[in-house]
């Protein structure tokens, strides 16, 4: 991203911001809750009463991949930050180069898109163009179905996408104040977030999931009585066991998870009939 593009995505994004905490819609400066047939526009996504799935087809072209895919992230991390999204490369098929899922209160939206969507599904009367699918759930039921359409990728998306899809020049693409967890889980900050975590009330509620796995160091044993005191000190004082940890004279090693509070990754089946 150049600097010329944050400083427009700085100010696009404080409008959006301050427009959604008064409840209305940064692009077109109604109300969030207002639909109008004849005024496609993005905050759609929030499903405003009178919002049918067969209007859908009238973003397209209005918003690409990126657009639209970035307004999820930003209205998710209004809620709660980075939690809302999963965007792991580690659950996301090989095969997809965008899998996406995203939840904001009741409403979820997934993003997938493989190469043979970019490239078009060449002996399909639909789909014979660059695409990507989308998926919106309501209170877990579905609203939208992958297979219900083919949505056009713009120019830009299909640049960005190639970009992102090749390894000789390294680019880091991420969402600018739509970070998510592929974000949080990334090296530099796992250090940070077990010495910053506390345990959370609920596993429904935790954002990361520890597992840390003790050995003993080579010609040493450790004691099960030391480990029960941790375990025991972590419940009562909520600081996470695998921070506790590195008190034992032992090799520790913490891997660190997406939690049950973060949206499952919506997977799209990939029989001929979801193409
Ligand atoms: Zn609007
Ligand atoms: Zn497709």
């Amino acid at each position: 991203m150049s600097e010329q593009e944050m400083k427009r995505t700085d100010e696009l994004y404080n409008a959006f911001k301050e427009h959604f905490s008064k409840g209305s819609c940064y692009k077109c400066g109604s109300s969030l809750k207002a639909f109008s047939s004849k005024k496609p526009c993005i905050h759609w996504f929030l499903r405003p009463k009178d919002f049918k799935k067969k209007h859908f087809k009238s973003l397209f072209g209005l918003y690409g991949y990126f657009q639209m895919e970035a307004f999820a992230r930003w209205v998710a991390n209004q809620d709660d930050p980075v939690t809302n999204i999963n965007d792991l490369d580690m659950e996301k098929s090989e095969k997809k180069i965008i899998e996406t899922t995203i939840k904001y209160k009741h409403i979820e939206w997934s993003f997938s898109c493989s190469n043979s969507d970019i490239e078009g599904h060449v002996n399909s009367q639909q789909g014979n163009f660059p695409h990507f699918h989308f998926q919106m759930r309501l209170d877990n039921k579905p609203f939208i179905n992958y297979k219900d359409f083919h949505i056009p990728l713009k120019d830009e998306d299909i640049w960005k996408l190639a970009m992102i899809n090749q390894t000789e020049i390294p680019i880091e693409h991420h969402f600018r104040y739509g970070e998510g967890m592929q974000s949080a889980l990334s090296d530099d900050t796992l250090e940070f977030l077990i010495d910053n975590s506390e345990k959370a009330e609920n596993e429904s509620e935790a954002t990361y999931k520890f597992n840390t796995i003790v050995t003993a160091k080579q010609g040493q044993t450790i004691s099960g009585d030391d480990i029960a005191d941790l375990i025991e000190e972590s419940k009562r004082t909520g600081t996470p066991f695998a921070k506790l940890a590195h008190r034992l004279v032992a090799n520790v090693q913490t891997i660190v998870k997406a939690g049950d509070a973060v949206p499952e990754l919506a997977k799209r089946t990939s029989t001929k009939k979801n193409k």
